[in-house]
């Protein structure tokens, strides 16, 4: 028998499997279900081949930063069984478009982008970034603005609030991080029950995202691998 159809070792499918075990065992230490917890594979800047052999890997939820690139890779893969999520900063100009494909926006940061996602004919799914920098530049709301801008995003049609989404600051203990977040987002369940998701935790930190209640993890180069240079 041949066995061409084995995978290589160190490649895609040995890569995504070392993840999933690794999620799977900071699940059971979190004493947590398996079934909360979405994984979200990040191929922002990554082939549409290298997507198409992810889907064939069973991989169903993709993630994308760029709004051209994501809007041609959904378009090309054209599979109804796949959830696509735009993880990036949206200008505002370009936000109904985002909406077109996208199933999830994750970082809506702003009261003027919640407005040009509104609608009356369709609703997206979309989570609150919160900027746990004092740089404004990483995206996000801060923290002190939380409130209104979920209570904008309550208030329009056509928008529903998953819950919060956050990048832990570069050079911060991840796990304080993600407590912060999950803090943050027990508020927002005060003001909305439903929105009791969280999106947070990446390549290097899923682990601890994990502890600190992630239901939805954003995953990209420990199963990609590099990216490539862009440009
Ligand atoms: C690129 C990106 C990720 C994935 O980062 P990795 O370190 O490659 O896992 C997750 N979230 C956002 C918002 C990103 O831009």
């Amino acid at each position: 028998m041949s066995d061409s159809g084995r995978p290589r070792p160190g490649g895609l499918a040995d890569r995504l499997a070392a993840v999933q075990r690794g999620i799977t065992a900071a699940v059971a230490a979190a004493g947590r279900d398996p079934e909360e917890v979405t994984t979200i594979v990040v191929t922002k800047f990554q082939p549409v081949s290298l997507l198409e052999e992810l889907a064939a890997l069973g991989v169903r939820d993709f993630g994308e930063s760029r709004h051209q690139e994501a809007q041609g890779k959904a378009a090309a893969l054209q599979d109804p069984g796949l959830t696509w999520h735009f993880v990036g900063q949206v200008q505002g100009k370009k936000a109904r478009q985002v909406r077109a494909y996208a199933d999830v926006i994750h970082s809506v940061d702003r009261t003027s982008l919640v407005d040009a996602l509104g609608s009356d004919e369709s609703v997206v799914d979309c989570f609150v970034q919160v900027n746990l920098t004092d740089d404004p530049a990483r995206g996000g709301v801060a923290p002190g603005e939380l409130h209104g801008l979920v209570e904008h995003v309550l208030d329009t049609a056509g928008v529903r609030l998953l819950g919060l989404m956050a990048v832990a600051p570069i050079g911060a203990e991840p796990r304080r991080a993600f407590a912060r977040v999950r803090e943050l987002g027990e508020t927002v369940q005060q003001l909305a029950p439903h929105a009791r998701y969280l999106s947070m935790g990446m390549s290097a930190d899923y682990a601890e995202a994990i502890s600190e209640g992630a239901t939805h993890l954003r995953i990209g180069t420990a199963i990609t691998g590099n990216r490539p240079v862009s440009g």
